[in-house]
Parts: structure tokens; sequence; C-alpha cells
């Protein structure tokens, strides 16, 4: 099968790529949101000389092949954060997502770039199960615990299902007919028994992210030409640490830099090396696992903006536990609405082969087509739109943000990596105050203290 992405139909410039040793004081590794952000504000925060290298082109990750939508959401629950880390430290996660939906408004507004920013005020998890239904119903009341009420779910007017409703969480629910639900998702299918409506002023919009890059990368060239320079089909395959400095390594020559910025996402297939214990550092590479997931999109429909979350336990849509769906209105420069179509997930190695994507994309495609006929009877032989992207996730389920415990000319922005536009924002902004000599306040982000160093 063919993948094409919607986000990166656009006229691209290209950057050359690195031909002979040099130095600088940061080196940033990988050209996707993340890469770009932490140059954006390294740039703006500090007078550092910055390289940006990239291993193909920039936006060819996650951040020109994923659903676009922009949204203050953490993949681990709130109640696993609050259970494990107490709520304080809970309050001040969510805090840095905000920072990230700030930060992103900023930078649309300054570089003048509203046309490709589409909001959507309304998202829609639903739910089949009551099981689920009450999880969600109680991650609500704690969201509200911390200041970040949601909404309010519709829940079918039912006895069976609201006797199994705890009155502690009564206040987030309105009883409602089956057909206010279903007309809310635009669906036909009676399992649905619930839907959360969020509240209008919900900080979601969609994004090409890809098309962000360019545009900030662009903006940067004009305001500060002579501070960096951007390199693509620059593969980096070694970092090695040293006392005073890092040396990275590619086809071509090497680069001795201060700091080095991870921005890297899933891909680890470059080593990492503690020069001084003659030893390879693979904390990074033990901790992160790869999960790739898989969207479609069509155009055409251009009624008003909406998104939803479909959680469906009938398990009939095998690789996908829950399905979303984003569509929106034509903006400024398209010609017809897009509505996008994500959900089968899978969980890959480094060297997974083309075989076997080609099995899960077909997969995928299959059982999206299935999804859109139960939920919305719409037929279609065909996407107008079909892509795959590569998540990273650590073993925590946290993003690390900012200078290795142990190894302080190595950093990261990357991790945690499903719901990762706007953290990679903000963290881009906290690696430059952090450089900056900044104080802050310790973070759930904050990179683990352990590594393991193995001979
Ligand atoms: C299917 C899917 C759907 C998603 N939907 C959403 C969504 O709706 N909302 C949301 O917030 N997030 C979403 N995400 C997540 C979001 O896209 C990512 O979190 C974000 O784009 C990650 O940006 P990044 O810069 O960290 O990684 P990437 O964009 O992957 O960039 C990493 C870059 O590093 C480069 N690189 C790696 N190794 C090297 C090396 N050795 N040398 C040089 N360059 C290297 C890669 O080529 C790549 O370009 C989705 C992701 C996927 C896959």
């Amino acid at each position: 099968m063919q993948f094409n992405s919607p986000w990166l139909q656009f006229n691209r410039q290209s950057w050359p790529n690195l031909k002979e040793d040099i130095e600088c004081d940061v080196a940033i590794i990988g050209a996707g949101i993340s890469g770009v952000s932490t140059l954006y504000f390294l740039l703006h925060h500090t007078d550092k000389k910055i390289v940006l290298l990239e291993k193909n082109h920039v936006a060819s990750g996650a951040t020109g092949h994923n659903a676009g939508f922009a949204c203050a959401v953490m993949e681990t629950s709130i109640q696993q954060l609050i259970n494990q880390y107490g709520l304080e430290k809970t309050k001040r996660t969510y805090y840095e997502l905000d920072r990230g939906w700030e930060l992103l408004l900023e930078i649309y507004n300054k570089l003048d770039m509203q046309e490709d920013f589409v909001r959507i005020n309304h998202t829609n998890p639903a739910y089949t199960s009551v099981d689920n239904l009450v999880y969600a119903v109680t991650q609500e009341m704690l969201q509200d615990q911390i200041g970040r009420r949601r909404g309010s779910f519709l829940i079918v007017d039912d006895e069976k299902i609201k006797e199994k409703i705890p009155d502690e969480l009564r206040k987030y629910i309105q009883f409602v007919p089956q057909e206010k639900i279903l007309k809310t998702l635009k669906t036909q299918d009676k399992a649905y028994i619930a839907v959360l409506v969020t509240m209008e002023t919900a900080k979601t919009a969609r994004i090409n992210s890809a098309k962000f890059c360019y545009k900030v990368l662009l903006y940067l060239q004009k305001k500060f030409p002579e501070r960096f320079f951007v390199y693509e089909n620059t593969e980096i395959t070694q970092i090695d640490i040293e006392s005073s400095c890092a040396v990275l390594h590619h086809a071509r020559g090497t680069i001795k830099t201060h700091d080095v910025i991870l921005c890297t996402n899933a891909y680890k297939d470059f080593l990492i090396s503690d020069k001084e214990q003659k030893c390879s550092v693979l904390k990074l590479h033990e901790s992160l696992m790869i999960r790739e997931g898989y969207l479609a999109a069509y155009t055409g429909d251009n009624s008003d903006a909406y998104g939803a979350a479909f959680f469906d336990h009938r398990g009939m849509y095998e690789s996908s536990p829950y399905f979303y769906v984003i569509h929106t209105p034509p903006s400024v420069n398209e010609k017809a609405g897009l509505t996008i179509l994500g959900g089968p997930e899978y969980y890959i190695s480094e060297d997974c082969s083309a075989d076997l994507i080609q099995q899960h994309a077909q997969e995928s495609f299959e059982v999206g087509k299935r999804f859109l006929k139960n939920t919305f009877n719409i037929s279609k032989d065909s996407f107008d739109y079909f892509w795959r992207g590569i998540m990273g996730y650590t073993k925590s389920g946290l993003r690390w943000v900012g200078q290795d415990p142990e190894y302080p000319h190595l950093w990261y922005n990357l991790g945690c990596n499903g719901v990762g536009i706007l953290p990679a924002i903000s963290g881009g902004e906290k690696i430059a105050q952090l450089m900056n000599g900044e104080t802050l306040l310790s973070s759930l982000f904050d990179p683990p203290e352990s590594i393991q160093c193995h001979e």
C-alpha cells in the first residue's frame, strides 16, 4: 500500500547536508516539532550558536504523519498520575501542557499563520460499556479536583445503567434519551450509551505541525540568520559524551558541541557512548518502546468542525480499542473539508520489516472502512490519504524534557509521544530556560536519574 500524508502537500524548502567537521554550542538532533520548537526558544532566550540535524527532511517523522490535533491531554490517566506522584505534581504537569497551548497560539499570531489553525470547540469521547464510562466519569471528577473540568456526560436514561453509577459522580452527568447521544456523535450505532460533551472553551485545534515547522524555520532564518544552520540528510550515527563536550558522528565528519539535545522521538538507531568510562549509555535505548499508528482521511464533507473518540468494548476492530475522528471544514487555503480517522496502533521493534508494515497497513485500512460503515453508514473503497507514523514511549509513560542528571552535556525533548504536539513546544521553552540558567520547579517530565552503563 502507498502512504501519503495530507500534511506534506505543500511546496517545501530544502536544506543542504553537512559535508565537513564543524563546532557549535548546541546540536539538536531531529527536525520535527520538538527539534524546531527547541531551536525557536533557544534562539530567543540564549545567544548560543546552534545546528539542527535531520537524517531525512524537516518534519519527515511523526510531525508530518500525525492526526494534527493540538490538545492539552496526558496519555497516562489522571488517576494513575495522582496515585503515583500526588496532586500538586500532577497539576503542574498539566500546567506545562497548557503552556504548550499558550505558546502555540503566540507563535501562530506572531508568524501570522492563523489560516492553518482550525479551532475544534467540541471533542466528544463516547462509550459503549458502563465500566469504561464509570472510569471516564471518575477521571472527570479528578480533573475537576485540579481545576480542569472538561464538560458533562450525557448518559442514556436507563435504570440499569443509573444504578451502576456511584452517587459522587452524578454531578458530572445528565441523563438523556439515547437519540441525543447518537445525534451528538453523528452516529447510527446504538451501542453508544454515553458521550462527554466538552466546554466551548476547550483548548483544541487542528494544525498542520509539518507546515508549522517549515514556517517557523523560515521566520528564524530571517530573524537569526547568523546563529543557526539546518542540515538535512545528515544522520547522526554516534554520540560520544566527553567530560567537557559531546562529539557527534555522521557519514561525512563530526560535530563538536557543548550540548546535544535529542529530539529523536522513537528513533534509536544511533549509539551513545561515555568516552570517560568507555561504555555505552543505554538508558534511552532500553526505555523507549516504538508504536506505530495508522490514519486515513477523506475530503468533501464541509460540515462544522467536530472531534470524537469512540471507545468500543465489543472488540469489533481488532487492533483498535478506540477510533478517533477529527473533522474540519475547509480552512482558508483548502478547497474541501477534511475528515481524519485514526485508531489502529501496533508495538513494533526497531527492525520491523517492510512486509509487517504492509500487513498492518492492510489491516488498518480494512478496519477503518468497517468502522466508518458501522458508525456513520459511510462506504469507502479508498481514502484520499492514508499514512502511518511512529511514536516513542518511555517506560514510565512520561516525556523526558531537560538535562540528563548524569551527563550534563546530554539533553532530551522526547518520549510519550502519542499526544505530543503541545508538550514538544513547552518542552522547547523549558530547555531554553534551563540552558539560560533559570531554576525551574521539578516536574514529572524531568529525565530519570539512573543510567545503565554497559561495558
Ligand atoms: C499516527 C500518529 C498520530 C498522532 N496524532 C497526534 C495528535 O493528534 N495530536 C498530538 O498532539 N500528537 C499526535 N501525535 C504525536 C505527535 O505527532 C508527535 O508527538 C510529534 O510530532 C513528535 O515530534 P518530534 O519532533 O518529537 O518527533 P518527529 O516528528 O518524529 O521528529 C524526530 C525527527 O528526528 C529525526 N531523527 C531521528 N534520529 C535521527 C538521527 N540519528 N540523526 C538525525 N535525525 C534523526 C527523524 O528523522 C525525525 O524527523 C501522533 C503521532 C502519530 C504517529
